[in-house]
């Protein structure tokens, strides 16, 4: 299959964060190009307004929460938050 390769200027700022956070660049990178992804995905992704995790709208679960001022809101959480 064909594999882009990463421009070679990228390479050392990868190097660095991998070597910082302890990861493989492999996974950094597929990290940052997952998350870029899936906000090109037509809006169809959002992050769980409980933990952050990035998921798929309509696979959340809708939770009405009452804010402070009085206001009903609607927000997306993921299952995991959801069955806490
Ligand atoms: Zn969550």
């Amino acid at each position: 299959m064909y594999s882009p390769k990463v421009d070679e200027k990228l390479i050392p700022i990868l190097f660095r964060l991998a070597k910082s956070q302890k990861k493989p660049m492999t996974v950094i990178v597929n990290s940052m190009i997952r998350e870029s992804v899936a906000g090109y995905d037509a809006g169809k992704t959002t992050h769980c307004a409980v933990c952050g995790e990035l998921g798929r709208k309509k696979e959340m679960e809708k939770v009405r929460v009452k804010v402070r001022s009085g206001k009903v809101i609607t927000i997306l959480i993921c299952h995991s938050c959801y069955e806490k």
